[in-house]
């Protein structure tokens, strides 16, 4: 009997990854019957994203796992019809785009570069900008993305202090957590990554108390969540400008609307919440692993920590 696997994430994704996935499952030797459409009673697996059609779990009856396509389970955590494990995506691919964009948008402020950019005007400006070793960088949340960028920032000689919910080791990382843990972070930090997940003990974490810890003319660059930051007091701060840049891929309404002042602010970067996507090709050979597993009996990679939110 093949395993029965629904397709639970928006239909345009589905010419994507129903191939990648049908690959993942030959290379692992699963006998699958992938659709973007079953009757929910026969569903094995659902291969998921929150912003599918699904959101009811209660008629999936012998389902065994929710495995998510996205990192981020803030909008599927919480559903009181999900009494199944449910999955995060972990996914190399992911992993090195959120990399490369953290590194690209941090030695962006760190060069200077705007300056030579947007300041072409025949005058020779000859400002020498220190090197990454006397450049202090903090990252919140240390988890998979937020550790590979720490140990990425940490070989180009960045000085670099992270935080997490608990106590760890990285090599060449200061460590820190707990609230005075974050309090150091944030009063050394000249600039800010934010890779937290969005549970109700982040929401809001950088608000005005907490941004006025942050040395002046600190930068803070989020790929993580929008509702981490308390948008109006990040405007108060850059309009006086203590903060000195906030890059933003994320926030509390996406697309974020034509109105709202982060579009014309001189001191926001707007990116379209395009840090990292899940790669079809990496992330199927993720989900092809889970359910290798779940047919095995083994434990599932990636469990959401219901309690936690993440
Ligand atoms: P993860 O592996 O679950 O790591 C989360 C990190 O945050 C962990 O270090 C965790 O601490 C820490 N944390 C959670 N709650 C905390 C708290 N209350 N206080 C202090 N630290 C806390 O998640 P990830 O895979 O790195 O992803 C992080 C987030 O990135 C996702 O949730 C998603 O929102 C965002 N994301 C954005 C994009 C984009 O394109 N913009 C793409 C992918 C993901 P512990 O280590 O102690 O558990």
């Amino acid at each position: 009997m093949p395993i029965n696997v629904l397709f639970a994430a928006k239909p345009e994704r589905w010419s994507t990854y129903g191939p990648a996935l049908k690959r993942a499952f030959d290379e692992v030797g699963l006998d699958v019957d992938l659709r973007p459409d079953f009757d929910p009673a026969e569903v094995d697996y659902l291969v998921y994203a929150p912003n599918g059609s699904v959101t009811d779990f209660t008629p999936f009856t012998r389902a065994k796992a929710v495995l998510n396509l996205w990192a981020g389970v803030e909008d599927v955590v919480g559903n009181t019809t999900l009494h199944i494990p449910l999955a995060r995506m972990v996914d190399d691919g992911l992993t090195e785009g959120m990399v490369e964009w953290v590194v690209g948008h941090t030695l962006r402020h760190h060069l200077g570069i705007d300056l030579h950019i947007h300041g072409q005007d025949g005058q020779w400006r000859a400002h020498v900008p220190p090197l990454a070793r006397d450049r202090k960088v903090g990252i919140l949340g240390l988890g998979e993305l937020g550790r590979e960028c720490a140990y990425a920032l940490r070989e180009l000689k960045f000085d670099v202090a992270g935080w997490s919910r608990s106590e760890k080791q990285l090599n060449g990382v200061k460590c820190y957590h707990g609230d005075a843990g974050l309090r150091t972070v944030l009063g050394r930090s000249e600039i800010l990554i934010l890779l937290l997940p969005l549970t109700g003990d982040t929401r809001d974490l950088l608000d005005a108390k907490r941004l006025a810890l942050l040395p002046e003319g600190a930068v803070i660059i989020n790929p993580g969540r929008g509702p981490l930051i308390d948008d109006a007091a990040l405007l108060d701060a850059l309009d006086s400008g203590r903060i000195g840049h906030a890059t933003l891929d994320v926030f509390r309404v996406e697309p974020l609307p034509v109105d709202h002042p982060f579009w014309t602010h001189p001191r926001v970067t707007v990116t379209p919440h395009i840090a990292s996507e899940t790669r079809p090709e990496s992330a199927s050979r993720v989900i092809a692993e889970n359910i290798r597993r779940g047919e095995a009996g083994a434990p599932f990679m990636h469990l959401v920590n219901r309690d936690l939110g993440y």
